[in-house]
This record gives C-alpha cells, structure tokens and sequence, in this order.
C-alpha cells in the first residue's frame, strides 16, 4: 500500500488496496479513520506499511464474527476512536457555572508556573472550564525568545531568563517537535488533535514517529496562546516563582520532632518581575517548570517538600552524515521512495555493556534526522547542547544524544548529587572553551582516549568503526559518505577538544564502548569521522517531586500539583502535555466536587 499523502487520488488507490486485503462489497462508502500508519522494513526489498484503521460501519460489509474469522485477531471493537478537541472542548464548557461559582473569591483563581507543554496544556484546560488561569512564565514570548536566541547563536550572548529552556513554549519550542512517546495513554490522542486544532499538520495524528518542527511549532504555540486568552486565562511573561508560602497544617509525627512529616497548605506565592518582588494569594498552583529551574528544587527543599533522586543519562551529541543513515536504514532499493514519503531516516539504538565490573546501558535518545545541534544551556559560563530541526529536516548532517545511564545511587545519597553532578560538567565543558563555543571531537580521537594498546585493538575487532563494516564496504557510495568529514552544525561555533576527561572513567569507558556497539545495530553510527558533541546533560530531570499517584498532590502541600518533565513524571512534549492535562483534569476534579470517573 502506498503512502496517503492526504491526496484524493491515493486515499482511492489506499481504498482499492484495502478492498483487496478484505472482501468488501464496493457499492458502500468505508467509513474510517486512520489511527496510525508504520512502516514494516523486515524485508527491506518488500518494504510495507501496516495500517491500524478505526471503521465505523464495517459490519455493513460484513458480519462482524466472518470478518474476525477472516482476520483472526487483528479486529477489535472499540467503543469510540479517540478524544478530540471540539467535543472536549464542549465537555469542558459545561463545567463554567460551577466554575464561576467557584471563583466568587479570586483569592482561588488557579496559577500555572511554566508554560512548556505541561503549563500550556494544564492551562488550556483549566481556562476552557472556565477556570481563568493566572500563568506565570520567567522567559519572554516566543517572538522575542526567537530574537534571543538568534543573537546567542550569532554572538554567543546568553540571556539567562530566554534561551533555549525558558520561555513560551518551554523546552520543546525550539526542538525537532518529535512528538513520540513510550507512555500509553488515552489523552495522547487529545493532546495531537489539539495540537492539529491549532495549526499542526493532520498527518501527526496517524505517522508512525509523528514530529512538528521547530518553526512550524513556534506559530502554533502563539495560537494557543491566544486562545487561553480567548478562553478567559492570563499569561504574565518575564514573571518568575520565587517562593512559595506555606502553612503548616499538622505534624503527624508522634511528639512533633520529625518535621519530615509536616503537611503544608499553600496560600500564596512570590514571583519577581523585572527585579521586583510580589506577593499573590494562591491556593492552587500547578507546577511545571521543567528540569532546567534548578532553583524551584532549592527553594522547594527549603520548603521541606518530599523530593528523591532519580536516574538520569549524560553523555554526547553524535553528529553522522544524513545521507549514510538514509542509505542504512532504508536500503538502497527504497531509499528515494522512502525519503520522499516519510522524510529523512531516523534511528533509536540502545546495548548495554560492561565497564568495571558493571552492566551499563548505553543508548540514543532524540534523534533529528536533518537537524542541528543547539546549545541547552540556561546558565551562565556553563553549557550543554540538544538537538532541533526545521519541519523540512533538510539539513545534512543527522545528530541525536548518545547517552548513558547513571544511576540515583551512582552519586551517593545526597538529593542535590544528580543536580550538582551535571552542574560540573556543564561547567566543566564550559572552560575546555572558555567560552559558548562547543567541545568537540570525532569518534575514533574519544574511543582512543579511553582504550589503548591491546586492549584498543581488541574492543575495535570486535566492533569495528563503519568503514570497516562489511556492508558499508560492500557499497562504496556509502563507505565514501562514512569517510567524509562531519561538519559540525552547532553555533556560535565548536572547537575541537580533549573529551577524554569530561566525564568519570566509568561513563566516558561506557560511552566509547557503547557507540562502538551500536554501530553494529546501525552500520553507519560510529565512522571514524562521526563527530561528539559535548556535554548532553539534561535528557531528564535528576530529582523527583513526591505526588500522590491518586490526587496528584504534593505529597506534603495541599494545593500544590508538580507536573511535567521537571517534576519528574514526563520526558518529552507529550509525556509532558498529557501530565500537565492530568494535573488539571484533577485539579478540576478536586474543586468542583467531580466524580472520580469525570
Ligand atoms: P519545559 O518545557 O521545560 O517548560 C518549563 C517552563 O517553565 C519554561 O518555559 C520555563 O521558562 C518556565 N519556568 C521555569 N521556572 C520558572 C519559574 N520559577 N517561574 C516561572 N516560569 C518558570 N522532547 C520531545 O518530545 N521531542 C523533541 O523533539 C524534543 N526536542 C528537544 C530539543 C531541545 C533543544 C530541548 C531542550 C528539549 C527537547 N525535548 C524534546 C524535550 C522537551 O522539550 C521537554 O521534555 C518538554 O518541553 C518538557 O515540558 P515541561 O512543560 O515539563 O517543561
């Protein structure tokens, strides 16, 4: 079956196909939806896509039992496809008296801190329930956030409140808009078709790895902008949290003297805005400002709220030539065709291997096929890099972090190691420039760094480099493209570096022999040339703000809901926007007395 392509024509040929997989009587229109489409590659000279459809009227064709019979187990029945926005969007209207009454007192107007995809749908909810949310956001509007980052990128001037991680459209806006995700959940269906309502293109809804693109996401975060506005909410910009306060409630523990166990109810909040302190009741807050407010960690620890360390991964941005992964993953046979309907090829590695004496796992994580990598940092004299691509993902080069796993425990027990930890490396590959330029260094010069002598030569035997993999050898297009230099997309600019002691022993051993063994997934990862971006750091948050699974409160302020990647329950847009979703829909829930299946 070929590609859709949204066209007429196709979508007839699409149906004709499928009328040949089942025997349909044609004179009937199929009423369907495409609920996703991916591509089969096992047999690369037969490549296919598989279709999973919602059909409205199939027992119009046939009885239901003789199709499962035909089909076996590949037809189920659903009650209904999958949310939408419109009709949620109603559902939603309906609570606005309730709403109203509710907000008689503005002391109860809730505020949502952060607006990245957790804060923005949270907000969105919240102000189509009539809930006229208060956003606060550090950062500046997405017009000028883009000036900002423009200007670092030609002249390395940081901005330390609009960069890359602050700002409308938080850490998402100015990515490669992947919106793939590994959690299983209804809403991410809401979370697309709202995205869809607002300007993204139909076809997210059902591609195999949907993405947006840095600059067809930006319009469309203005759009939902405005229509928070339209729906009655407030976004004050360049307005930062700075404390909360807190009023202890009641101390469980027995005698009092363990204050671990005192519970807090919220009742107001500090924000500063251009050097000026302010205080605003609030007694409900949503809390969502991503992994890189690392001072909301300090401040809630001050706050004596439940935080514990979680795993995180650090390692580098591996930069190759776009057109050697083309070429790997899609074969020579298909690869035009294949370009030219689902864009350039992506990858997802992982292995694990085993470094004194332990077993680590090394992996890829954000892929941008065509992108370009960008500085991540937000913080002065420091830096780290993710990646980002245009809609188009037209670029030459394919890049994606290659990281490793460090474990809560791998630092000690101090809730602020993990935190502190990518702190110093971020410092740390700062110096080795002195400046935002980015360290840099091709893969064989780090692989050297770690091994040497025998020992070298018995890691590369085992998992030789892509030029000496066979099936690059066997097409010399592809060994040349692997043997050509990698220029490195970063800006301002990068420099060549020493990697080989930025991180421990432990994770610099386990990146090298890690990338030499996904090279044997995907035969083009690790050329000699392939060039490491460092330092990829902040892949996810390190600490975890406790919440209670059921209400989604903190486990020790009523009032206070942590969501999104900083909080630790998301990693990435969608995780991130179907949390934020969550947290209002019981926020909602909670204030307006709503059943529990609401
Ligand atoms: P964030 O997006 O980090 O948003 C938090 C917001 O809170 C920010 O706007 C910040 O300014 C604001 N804030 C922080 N502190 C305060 C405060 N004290 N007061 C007021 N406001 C505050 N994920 C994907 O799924 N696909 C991708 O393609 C992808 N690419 C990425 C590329 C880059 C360059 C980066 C940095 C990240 C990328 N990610 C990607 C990760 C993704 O962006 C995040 O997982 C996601 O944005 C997290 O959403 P969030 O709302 O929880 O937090």
């Amino acid at each position: 079956i070929r590609d859709l392509g949204e066209t007429a024509a196709l979508r007839s040929e699409f149906e004709r196909n499928l009328g040949t997989c089942m025997p349909l009587a044609t004179a009937k229109k199929l009423e369907y939806k495409i609920l996703k489409r991916s591509l089969d590659l096992r047999q690369k000279m037969q490549a296919g896509f598989v279709y999973k459809l919602a059909i409205n009227n199939l027992s119009d064709f046939l009885p239901l039992p003789r199709l499962q019979r035909l089909l076996s187990k590949k037809i189920i029945q659903i009650e209904k496809a999958n949310y939408v926005w419109p009709e949620t969007l109603q559902n939603l209207r309906t609570l606005r008296p309730a709403s109203q009454k509710y907000l008689e007192n503005e002391n109860k107007r809730p505020v949502v801190v952060g607006f990245g995809p957790a804060g923005i749908f949270a907000a969105l909810i919240l102000a189509a329930a009539g809930m006229r949310p208060l956003v606060l956001e550090r950062g500046k509007k997405v017009e000028q956030r883009i000036e900002d980052f423009a200007l670092f990128q030609k002249k390395g001037i940081l901005q330390e409140e609009s960069n890359a991680q602050f700002g409308e459209g938080g850490a998402g806006c100015f990515s490669d808009g992947k919106l793939g995700t590994r959690i299983k959940d209804d809403l991410l269906s809401l979370v697309l078709d709202i995205l869809v309502y607002y300007g993204a293109d139909p076809s997210i809804l059902w591609r195999q790895n949907p993405h947006i693109g840095t600059d067809k996401l930006r319009p469309l975060i203005k759009k939902i902008r405005e229509a928070i506005i339209d729906l009655g909410g407030e976004i004050q910009f360049q307005t930062k949290l700075s404390d909360l306060q807190l009023l202890p409630l009641k101390n469980a523990a027995a005698g009092g003297e363990n204050d671990s166990q005192e519970v807090y109810k919220l009742i107001g909040l500090e924000t500063v805005s251009a050097g000026t302190k302010r205080n605003i009741a609030c007694e409900q807050l949503i809390l969502a400002p991503g992994h890189s407010a690392r001072d909301i960690y300090h401040m809630l620890a001050q706050k004596k709220q439940s935080m514990s360390a979680k795993p995180f991964a650090v390692g580098f941005r591996i930069e190759q030539k776009q057109k050697a992964v083309n070429r790997v993953q899609y074969g020579k046979e298909n690869e035009l065709m294949l370009c030219e309907m689902l864009g350039p090829a992506e990858y997802h590695l992982a292995c694990k291997v085993q470094v004194q004496g332990e077993e680590r796992r090394v992996y890829t994580f954000c892929m941008c096929p065509g992108g370009e990598v960008i500085s991540g940092t937000s913080e002065k004299e420091s830096l780290c890099v993710n990646g980002m691509s245009y809609h188009a993902r037209s670029g030459e080069n394919a890049n994606a972090a290659v990281i490793c796993a460090v474990n809560a425990g791998d630092l000690g027990d101090d809730l602020f190691a993990g935190l502190k930890f990518q702190e110093r490396i971020e410092r740390a590959a700062y110096k080795l420039t002195a400046s935002y330029a980015a360290p840099y260094c091709t893969v064989e010069d780090f692989v050297k760094s770690q091994y040497s002598g025998e020992e070298y030569e018995r890691i590369i035997a085992a998992a030789p480099y892509a030029e000496e993999r066979n099936e690059v050898k066997a097409d010399q297009e592809l060994k040349s493209w692997c043997e050509e230099k990698v220029q490195v997309s970063y800006l301002p600019q990068a420099e060549k570096c020493n990697l080989g002691h930025l991180y421990p022993p432990l994770v610099s051993r386990a990146l090298a022999l890690g990338i030499l063994q996904l090279n044997q997934q995907m035969a083009c990862f690790a050329a000699r040339k392939s060039t490491l971006i460092a330092p990829e750091t902040r892949t996810s948050a390190p600490i975890r703000i406790e919440r209670d699974k059921k209400t989604m409160l903190a486990e020790k302020c009523v009032g206070l809901y942590p969501c999104g990647e900083g909080a630790g329950y998301a990693g990435g847009i969608s995780s991130a926007a179907v949390d934020g979703i969550k947290a209002a829909q019981k926020m909602l829930q909670s204030l307006l007395n709503l059943a529990d299946d609401w």
